[in-house]
C-alpha cells in the first residue's frame, strides 16, 4: 500500500505531469513477439510501423522539440528488439534534435525479452542512446522456462544468460544499464532468491547490471490464472532478501521511484503505437477508452482529450495507487473539471 501525497506533493507532481516544457513519447514499433510467456497480456494485434508512420513520428518531433525543455523517449512492444534498427535510428534522430534545441533527453529506455539482444546489437543501441533495457527472469532455467517460453514453447533461459554474460564482457564504449526484472510469484521465491546468488556472483561487481524483484501483476492475460500471485505483503521478505544482497545502489524500484505517477495518468505523455493511433496506457491496448486519438501524417495529435484525461484521474482523487496505476481503478471517462480544479489550487 503506497503512502497518501500531501496536497503539496500532489500539486508537485501535477504540475511535473502537466507541464508543457515536457513531453513524454513511448514508441511500440510493433506488438508482435516471438515469445508467449504465459502470463502475458498482450494480444499481439499490430504488424511493425509502417515507414509513413515513422515519417510522422519524426514530424511529431520536429514540432515537439523547440517548445519543451526535457523531453523523454521510451520503447514498447509486443518485443521491440525485434525492429532493433529502427529503434536505433530513431532515438539517434530524437537525440540529434535534443542537442540542437538544448532539450534535456535522459537516454531512452527498452524493455526487451533479450533473445535478440546480441552484444553488438546492445552496443549499437547504447551509441544511439538507448541506455536502459529492461529484461525479465523467472527464476533459474528449469523455472525461468516454464513461464517465459518462445513462440514454440521452448524455453528461453539458456540464451537470455548468454547475452546477459557476453553484454557483460563486451567492449562497449557507450553507457548502458541492464535492469533485471526478477518477476516473483507464489511457486518461484526460492527459485529467485537462488538465481539471485548467481547475479551476484556474475555480475555484483559490474554496476551496468542492477536488479529489480517485482511480483508479477495480473493485466488480464488469456493464462495469467494458471500462476499463484502473490500480494506485496506476501512478497516483501524475498525482494528484500534480493535488495540487501545486491545494496541500495545496485536495486531499482521502479514503482517508488520514477512510477509515484505512473505515464499513463501524465497528460504531457503519449503512447503512439505501430499503426498511430494513440494510448495511455501500455497494459489496456485493447480497451476502447485507452484509444484517445491519432498521430497525423504532419506530425500533429488529434486527442479525445476528455478520453485522454480521465486517465489522470488520480490527481482528483489524490489516491496513490490511482497515480501509481490507474489502470484496475479507472472510471468511465470524466470531465476536464478537475484538472482545472487542482491547477488552480
Ligand atoms: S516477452 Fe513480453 S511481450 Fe513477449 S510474450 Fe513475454 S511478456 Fe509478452
Amino acid at each position: 500500500m503506497r503512502e497518501a501525497l500531501s496536497s503539496t506533493e500532489l500539486k508537485r507532481h501535477f504540475i511535473a505531469s502537466a507541464t508543457r516544457a515536457h513531453f513524454g513519447l513511448t514508441v511500440s514499433p510493433t506488438e508482435q513477439c516471438n515469445f508467449r510467456c504465459t502470463y502475458c497480456y498482450e494480444e499481439f494485434v499490430l504488424e511493425r510501423m509502417s515507414a509513413a508512420v515513422y515519417d510522422a513520428l519524426r514530424l511529431l518531433v520536429e514540432r515537439t522539440m523547440p517548445t519543451v525543455r526535457t523531453f523523454s523517449l521510451a520503447w514498447f512492444g509486443g518485443e521491440p528488439l525485434l525492429e532493433w534498427q529502427r529503434v536505433g535510428e530513431f532515438t539517434d534522430y530524437c537525440r540529434a534534435l535534443a542537442l540542437t534545441y538544448g532539450v534535456h533527453m535522459p537516454p531512452a529506455t527498452v524493455p526487451t525479452n533479450a533473445w535478440n539482444l546480441t552484444s553488438e546489437r546492445l552496443a549499437y543501441l547504447a551509441a544511439s542512446g538507448v541506455g536502459d533495457f529492461m529484461i525479465s527472469l523467472d527464476g533459474e532455467a528449469a523455472v525461468h522456462n516454464q513461464t517465459r517460453r518462445l513462440l514454440s514453447g521452448r524455453g528461453s533461459f539458456e540464451r537470455i544468460y548468454r547475452n546477459l554474460l557476453e553484454a557483460r564482457d563486451a567492449l562497449i564504449d557507450d553507457p548502458f544499464r541492464i535492469i533485471l526484472r526478477l518477476h516473483l510469484h507464489q511457486e518461484n521465491q526460492d527459485s529467485q532468491r537462488r538465481l539471485a546468488e548467481q547475479l551476484f556472483i556474475d555480475f555484483g561487481h559490474d554496476p551496468r547490471f542492477v536488479v529489480h524483484p517485482i511480483t508479477l501483476g495480473d493485466f488480464g492475460g488469456p493464462t495469467v490464472h494458471t500462476l499463484k500471485l502473490l500480494s506485496g505483503a506476501q512478497s516483501a521478505p524475498v525482494e528484500a532478501a534480493i535488495r540487501s544482497l545486491f545494496g541500495p545502489g545496485r536495486t531499482v524500484d521502479l514503482e517508488q521511484d520514477e512510477h509515484t505517477v505512473c505515464y499513463a495518468a501524465k497528460p504531457n505523455h503519449i503512447l503512439v503505437r505501430p499503426n498511430g493511433r494513440l494510448a495511455k496506457c501500455t497494459s489496456a491496448l485493447g480497451r476502447d477508452d485507452n484509444d484517445v486519438g491519432r498521430l497525423e501524417a504532419d506530425g500533429t495529435l488529434t486527442i479525445d482529450a476528455d478520453k485522454a484525461l480521465a486517465w489522470s484521474f488520480g490527481f482528483q482523487t489524490g489516491h496513490p495507487d490511482h497515480l501509481a496505476c490507474p489502470y484496475h481503478d479507472k472510471p468511465a471517462v470524466q470531465p476536464l473539471r478537475f484538472m482545472r480544479s487542482i491547477a488552480s489550487a
